[in-house]
């Protein structure tokens, strides 16, 4: 569950989430709430990590930062749909149910009225007794025959219905796993990818890799060119790390401008050839300016590699890819490091 339902629990929370939001500038609006609430109960380092990064030099956060860190650590606006889809197959479903147990009461009347008429059958003497029993027989066989053809009817429609909300719940789950920006898996796509994928390196016997990459000095990017073109940017990286993986590799957008890739059945050597190619196809990404064509930017990024130890979780793997990203960082990065450490 992702909120403790304890009212003195979270009571606790409110009771810090409003001197928090005031003491960090921030309007206490529902989703400066939500990310406030979040901070103060500690239970998302991700968001906990990327605000403390956004805020170190005493800044406040803007409205889009705000925006960023709510769609990127809290909200998963595929997984409401779902489950708004989920409750309305839920209904049609039963009033599919009370259809057939509709036509099943129909079918009782039906074999009534068969079972009646049949003793009467046997009795008649004069054709006009048999009219009689007949024309009954006949009434009730339409009328069956008519709630048979409504049935069909029904059922048709409600097989069309199912099959749409199907499709939309599949649309819903797809979004609740997308990075809105880059169409990338985002970061809880990421994590429950990266478990998986571990478990099923282990029981295969295969090594796996884990690539991170970070844009160089993204900071300055967005200061000098604004905030669109660093979403730009953050799309034309994202598509070059596409060109550069192939079918099984998994990439995700896992912060703002950080990646991280997946790579399932490859050793350190392979990884080292994918992180290569990602970090110079991004060196050639040239930027322009709409109006003139000027060229406006260069492009840089880093990387880290570390490959599955016997011991390793999700997250040692991780730690072990950014402090080898932190190394390319270092040793003056645009370029890219493996994690030394075993
Ligand atoms: P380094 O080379 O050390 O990585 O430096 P940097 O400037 O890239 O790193 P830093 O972490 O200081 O800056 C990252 C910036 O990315 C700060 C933040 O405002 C910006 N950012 C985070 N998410 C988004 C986003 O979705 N869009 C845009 N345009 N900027 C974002
Ligand atoms: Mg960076
Ligand atoms: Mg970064």
């Amino acid at each position: 569950m992702r909120y403790p339902d304890s009212v003195p629990q979270c009571g606790e929370y409110l009771r810090l989430t409003i001197p928090f939001l005031a003491q960090k500038k921030l309007p206490a609006h529902p989703l400066n709430y939500a990310l406030g609430f979040e901070m103060v109960s500690a239970n998302n380092s991700a968001l906990s990590a990327a605000f403390a990064e956004l805020v170190k030099d005493g800044d406040t956060l803007t409205a889009i930062q705000s925006q960023q860190l709510y769609n990127a650590h809290i909200g998963q606006p595929g997984a409401e749909q779902a489950a708004a889809t989920n409750a309305a197959v839920g209904e049609v479903l039963g009033e599919t149910q009370s259809l057939v147990a509709g036509f099943a009461e129909q079918g009782n009347l039906y074999q009534a009225s068969l079972e009646r008429e049949e003793p009467r059958l046997s009795h008649c003497s004069t054709p006009t007794q048999l009219r009689e029993v007949i024309a009954t027989l006949v009434v009730d066989t339409q009328s069956m025959r008519r709630a048979n053809e409504a049935m069909s009817d029904s059922l048709a429609e409600h097989v069309r219905q199912i099959a749409d909300l199907r499709e939309q719940l599949d649309t819903s789950l797809e979004a609740a796993k997308t990075d809105a920006l880059t169409g990338l898996h985002n970061r809880g796509a990421f994590d429950d990818s990266l478990q998986n994928e571990i478990e099923a390196a282990r029981v295969a016997g295969w090594p796996l890799a884990l690539v991170m990459v970070d844009i160089d000095h993204f900071k300055k990017i967005n200061d000098t060119m604004g905030h669109l073109f660093g979403d730009k940017v953050i799309k034309a990286v994202a598509r070059a790390i596409v060109k550069q993986t192939r079918g099984q590799d998994i990439a995700a957008r896992i912060g703002g401008e950080e990646y991280a890739v997946i790579l399932p059945d490859t050793d350190e050597r392979g990884a080292r050839v994918v992180a290569e190619n990602i970090r110079r196809a991004v060196e050639k990404i040239i930027l322009r300016k709409a109006s003139d064509n000027e060229r406006l930017a260069t492009v840089t990024l880093s990387g880290g590699i570390a490959r599955l130890e016997e011991d390793d979780t999700g997250e040692s793997l991780l730690q072990r890819a950014d402090e080898a990203l932190y190394q390319a960082k270092n040793g003056g990065r645009n370029q890219v490091a493996l994690s030394s450490a075993a």
